[in-house]
């Protein structure tokens, strides 16, 4: 058995899962994509008991990452993705964030930017990272392999992937990415997306309209 644990925090008006991930044996975990409405977070947290080791970051969009750097600076830990490709969509997030009425948005400076073929560990956890790129150019995915769970983002949907329709969006990188990186996880892998409900490789592969079969 892994000692994994998730907890999903819808938040902000995107209705963007937050997800905290931890390690049951030593109560350590992370924060991913704390996109806004922080108070929601906190509360989490403390019903959970866990102790934050990290913040990460699957892409630099304002409903994923305007809150992390309030939430790092009050919990004193390190920000760490995404890649580092997404910096100047990060850098335009008190833009965004007026533009959708996101309130106490600010931009965020990662303590580390991460790339494909690292990991971030948690406790005993040791999350694998993909890098994803089309959604955003720095998109990551992170999974953890022994008990087949990704933290997808932006990526791929419950019937969807993301939407590509952005000046540096790029619709077949992320088709290629999906069926190059995701889709051979395995079918069991279940998936869990920046918004909407969880999936699992094996449904989208059967069932989603937008990849090649
Ligand atoms: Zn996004």
């Amino acid at each position: 058995m892994q000692p994994i644990q998730i907890a999903v925090v819808p938040v902000t008006p995107f209705e963007q899962n937050c997800s905290l991930l931890w390690c049951t044996r030593t109560m350590k975990g992370v924060v991913i994509d704390p996109g806004g409405d922080l108070d929601k977070i906190r509360s989490a947290i403390a019903e959970t008991g866990i102790t934050v080791d990290k913040i990460l970051l699957t892409h630099g969009h304002v409903d994923h990452a305007a809150g992390a750097a309030e939430l790092a600076e009050t919990l004193g830990v390190k920000v760490e993705g995404p890649g580092e490709a997404d910096q100047f969509i990060i850098d335009d997030i008190p833009a965004m964030a007026a533009k959708y009425g996101i309130p106490n948005a600010r931009a965020v400076t990662p303590d580390r930017y991460l790339s494909e073929g690292e990991t971030v560990s948690v406790g005993d956890l040791t999350l694998d990272i993909l890098h994803v790129p089309g959604h955003t150019p720095g998109h990551l995915v992170f999974v953890h392999k022994g008990v087949g769970i990704a933290i997808v983002g932006d990526t791929l949907f419950r019937g969807s992937v993301g939407r590509t329709d952005f000046p540096y969006g790029d619709p077949d990188l992320l088709i290629a990415g999906i069926v190059g990186k995701l889709l051979p996880l395995g079918d069991n892998v279940v998936c869990l997306p920046g918004h909407g409900p969880v999936t699992s490789i094996g449904d989208e592969k059967a069932h989603n309209p937008f990849l090649p079969r």
